[in-house]
């Protein structure tokens, strides 16, 4: 079995069955599936094709992709809202708590001092977090309730991050009842708990039920399964 991702920079928008005067001629297509897109760049299109895809991008991605066709899983993908959030990387360490002796590897911003927002707000303490070949203090505010002095500012990322609503968690179940329909699999951290873990477990699982035994699960994400 040949596995193979897009390259990077390369969009998908669209997967659609292969008519079968196009798959004439292959004998390694069965389902047959055509995927589309652009370069992001160069905006030059692509086309690859295959048996099986799986997306492994958020839930309202995977509906945009799928949009116009009647994929079974699109009710599902629909039911699962995102919500934006920003994260800054910077040298700011009024983000941080006032005593350094109380600093922490993730340190929540009080939330009586921010505006209405159900949003979390957290500052990571990078160095402390991860070996850094460099002393200086290193910081990600996720969704602070002011941003960081700008001069201090290295980066502005816009996240988006799955909300678990009772609908969402219906539509993760029932999910698994259409993966492979129509050769699709869906993976990504959030199809659980939109952790790291949840993205291994998910993707090794459409690996796995795709025929791959590409790596064995650490133990402690093998009994979490
Ligand atoms: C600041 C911050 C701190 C975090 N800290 C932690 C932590 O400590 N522990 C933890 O477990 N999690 C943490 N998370 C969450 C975790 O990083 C994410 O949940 C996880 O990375 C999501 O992985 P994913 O593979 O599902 O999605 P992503 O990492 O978002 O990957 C999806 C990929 O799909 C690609 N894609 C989307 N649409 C298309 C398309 N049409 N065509 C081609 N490619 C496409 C995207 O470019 C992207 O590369 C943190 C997140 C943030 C923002």
């Amino acid at each position: 079995m040949l596995f193979r991702s897009v390259r990077l920079g390369h969009r998908v928008e669209s997967i659609a069955p292969l008519a079968a005067s196009q798959k004439a001629g292959s004998d390694d297509l069965h389902h047959g599936l055509e995927i589309g897109g652009h370069d992001q760049q160069t905006h030059a299109p692509f086309q690859l094709h295959a048996d099986a895809v799986v997306l492994a991008c958020h839930s309202n991605q995977a509906a945009q992709i799928l949009n116009g066709t009647q994929h079974p899983a699109l009710p599902m993908l629909h039911a699962i809202d995102f919500q934006p959030n920003t994260a800054y990387l910077h040298l700011d360490a009024s983000l941080m708590p006032r005593r350094r002796a109380a600093w922490a590897s993730w340190n929540y911003l009080n939330q009586s001092t921010q505006e209405a927002s159900s949003a979390v707000s957290v500052t990571y303490w990078m160095n402390r977090l991860q070996p850094l070949a460099f002393s200086e203090d290193v910081f990600v505010s996720l969704n602070p309730h002011r941003p960081p002095d700008p001069k201090k500012t290295l980066e502005e990322v816009r996240y988006e991050h799955p909300i678990f609503s009772e609908a969402a968690v219906k539509a993760q179940a029932d999910l698994q009842g259409v993966q492979g329909s129509q050769g699709v699999w869906f993976a990504g951290a959030w199809t659980g708990f939109g952790f790291h873990e949840d993205g291994f477990r998910a993707g090794k699982q459409a690996a796995d039920s795709l025929g791959s035994r590409v790596c064995a699960a650490p133990e402690s994400l093998a009994k979490a399964a």
